[in-house]
């Protein structure tokens, strides 16, 4: 199973790491070239090979202009469109997000969610906060406790229908899935336990 992370710009590599210690915990008998490898994405040779995609934190401006310029930002949207497994972390989430706030900028647009950027203003534009996180899958429901990482992050301040929220701060959701499609507006890769790969992981398994 290949899980491609856009290495266009941001912190894919915090990305690749959680992916390998969560493939570890996944399969402890199989070396990595048995089971997940992971992998950075800048081409749409390299989207061609992935079985699913992680969007990284960063700068959601530069990342969708990046995508045009190396031409992919169409085929990647049909990907997802198709059924491939997307995780967004914070930019990542607002690239995938239908509607962002105020701005006009190239995105993805498959996540029925509106994000205003840059949410939590400048005093506590980063912060950490516990999160318990609702995870659903087998057909049971499993609540646990994480530190979610926040970092000029945005809020998603409306849902769609079929959107679930699988944790939420202060009222707002800040862990959101829609199908094949999983948002976070913080950085679960940047925590030792990213228990939220590990879930990304299992729901990838039962789609490839
Ligand atoms: N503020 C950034 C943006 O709007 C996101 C920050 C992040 O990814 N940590 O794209």
């Amino acid at each position: 199973m290949k899980i491609g992370v856009l290495a266009l710009q941001g912190d894919y590599e915090a990305h690749i790491k959680a992916i390998e210690a969560a493939a570890e915990r996944a399969v402890p008998s199989q070396t990595a070239s048995d089971g997940i490898v992971p992998f950075e994405v800048r081409s749409l040779q390299d989207l061609d090979k992935a079985d699913a995609m992680i969007i990284p934190g960063g700068e959601s401006t530069v990342m969708g202009s990046l995508l045009i310029r190396f031409g992919f930002l169409d085929a990647f949207r049909d990907r997802i469109l198709n059924g491939m497994p997307v995780f967004g972390t914070c930019a990542g989430l607002i690239l995938l997000s239908r509607q962002i706030e105020r701005f006009s900028q190239p995105g993805l647009g498959v996540l029925d969610v509106t994000v205003r950027r840059n949410a939590y203003g400048t005093q506590v534009d980063s912060f950490r906060a516990p999160l318990q996180v609702r995870f659903e899958g087998d057909g049971a429901e499993r609540v646990e406790t994480m530190e979610g990482v926040f970092i000029r992050a945005p809020k998603i301040v409306q849902t769609g229908p079929n959107v679930s929220v699988l944790a939420s701060l202060h009222g707002d959701p800040v862990l959101v899935q829609q199908g094949n499609i999983l948002g976070a507006t913080f950085h679960p890769e940047l925590v030792a336990s990213a228990r939220i790969h590990d879930y990304f992981l299992g729901f990838v398994k039962t789609s490839v």
